[in-house]
């Protein structure tokens, strides 16, 4: 199983989970986070933080964002996985300068 994030992180992006994933596998991209189901330990750790309770275990996503489950794991799908670290890392950056000036 994994955990997966959906709709209500778009736009919102704070980064909370980022920050308490003991095994970095939730990865920033442009409108949302997104979950490696590889890399998911199932910790629940992401889940509480979250201010706008967008990420659900696998089998409780609601059934209105059903899709983002294959998106998650779409993301991943053939992926460069230094690359979409990289990325991510970068997205993280400039999210916390913002984050810095408000
Ligand atoms: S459940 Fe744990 S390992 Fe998986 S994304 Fe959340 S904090 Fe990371
Ligand atoms: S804590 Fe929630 S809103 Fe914030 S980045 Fe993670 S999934 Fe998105």
């Amino acid at each position: 199983m994994t955990y997966i994030i959906a709709e209500p992180c778009v736009n919102v992006k704070d980064g909370a989970c980022i920050d308490v994933c003991p095994v970095d596998c939730i990865y920033e991209a442009e409108d949302i986070m997104y979950i490696n189901p590889d890399e998911c330990i199932d910790c629940a750790a992401c889940e509480p933080v979250c201010p706008v309770t967008a990420i659900f275990a696998e089998d409780q996503v609601p059934a209105q964002w059903k899709s983002f489950t294959p998106k998650n794991y779409d993301y991943f799908k053939g992926a460069d996985l230094a690359a979409l670290k990289a990325k991510s890392l970068s997205l993280a950056a400039v999210r916390k300068q913002q984050q810095a000036a408000h």
